[in-house]
């Protein structure tokens, strides 16, 4: 008998939210209205930030987030080389120029002592970055404070790619309240933490980002009558200030997101329960979870372990090992700028190498508060069999 397939992620529906969705489905509104607005108040509540704008991805908040920055072209955007390629992308949407600092292997996440090393020598190359993308891998915060003090010193702005991290902290501030930050964006792709079907959220405590996002999702239009340049108009006239888009989210989606908001914490307990197992479980293999910094709450999207054999041969033989075992393990992530179009921009194996060594050694475990305990046991199980043969 062939095993079930168990991805690394998925998401947990129920019927309250079906319920939810189906409300809206009888309602009157079913593009953005009273959902989408009750979404995210719901979001600044919980992540404690003055405001939220709900989009249609993660991927439009990040772009939204840079043009509200002022990203153009001859800019500078730096992000990390693990992580999806939308942190970066929306860099060259902007037509800046991207680029990278690498990671500090024992997190997986952005190494301060590298930003702080590249912040020098850019400033005097004259090349410092207008904004800087830290991306929460795995769901565990960067050290936020100090990337802060560094913005202040070196004059950049920050995103943070929040995609893997609602519900976590830094330092007991909330992932999302932008204390450290100009804006943050999630995701609500289906694999992550909680969604919206599809869906992003960018909060914010700025009144005008907050304004001039809120218009680009929209085409660039206001309708904030005391600020239009023509006066003396009709009750029917709307302005277009700016070139936006089409980057609404939907009530639909929004009732989905708000069900699902609720059992925000429900979802971290079980993850974390899940990560104390195979921190238990694997003590004895010769793999490791990455670590999560003093200070950090995670809310553990993704178990990546690493393994002690360094060779790539033998990374390729666990992962191809558990995959014939139907267990959907992944790579999170090849490092973007060994991306094909990457490499085309000028970036090469060797660039960041502590982020390649890295993806060749890591590997992401199933991970998702709905898995059974009989599956759960598969995965531990089959690991034990590999790593002790
Ligand atoms: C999922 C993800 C995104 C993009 O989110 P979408 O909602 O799929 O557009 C951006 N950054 C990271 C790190 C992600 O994991």
């Amino acid at each position: 008998m062939i095993d079930s397939f168990i991805p690394y992620g998925r998401h947990e529906i129920s019927e309250d939210d079906i319920d939810s969705v189906v409300r809206v489905l009888k309602s009157d509104f079913l593009t953005q209205g009273p959902m989408v607005e009750e979404f995210e108040k719901a979001i600044s509540q919980t992540v404690n930030s003055k405001y939220a704008v709900a989009v249609n991805s993660g991927t439009s908040a990040l772009h939204i987030a840079c043009i509200s920055l002022g990203l153009n072209q001859g800019d500078h955007l730096w992000t990390t080389p693990i992580t999806f390629v939308a942190s970066a992308n929306c860099g060259l949407y902007c037509g800046a120029s991207v680029d990278f600092v690498d990671i500090n292997p024992q997190t997986g996440l952005m190494c301060i002592e590298k930003l702080e090393q590249k912040l020098k020598e850019a400033k005097i190359s004259e090349t410092l970055p207008k904004i800087v993308i830290p991306v929460h891998l795995a769901g565990t915060s960067c050290d936020m404070p100090k990337i802060y003090q560094l913005s202040i010193k070196y004059g950049f702005s920050i995103i943070e790619d929040a995609s893997h991290a609602i519900g976590g902290c830094c330092h007991n501030t909330s992932v999302g309240s932008c204390k450290y930050s100009d804006i943050t964006i999630f995701s609500l792709h289906p694999v992550k933490i909680i969604t919206s079907g599809e869906g992003g959220i960018a909060t914010t405590n700025q009144e005008g980002l907050n304004a001039r996002m809120k218009s680009l999702r929209l085409h660039g239009i206001i309708h904030d009558r005391s600020l239009f340049e023509n006066s003396n108009v009709g009750q029917w006239f709307y302005e277009q200030k700016y070139l936006g888009y089409n980057y609404r989210m939907n009530d639909i989606l929004a009732a989905l997101g708000l069900s699902q908001l609720k059992k925000l914490e429900k979802f971290i307990k079980l993850r974390t329960d899940l990560i104390e197992q195979y921190k238990e479980y694997i003590k004895d293999l010769p793999i490791r979870l990455l670590e999560v910094p003093k200070g950090v709450k995670s809310s553990y999207h993704l178990a990546i372990i690493r393994l002690d054999n360094k060779k790539d041969e033998f990374h390729r033989h666990i992962f191809d090992s558990l995959r014939a075992k139907n267990i959907g393990v992944q790579v999170h992530y090849t490092p973007v700028h060994l991306q094909p179009y990457y490499k085309k921009l000028g970036f090469s194996t060797g660039d960041f190498p502590l982020a390649e060594e890295y993806s060749k050694n890591s590997i992401s475990l199933p991970i998702y508060p709905s898995i059974s305990k009989k599956d759960f046991e598969r995965v531990l199980k089959t690991l034990d069999d590999l790593f002790k043969n």
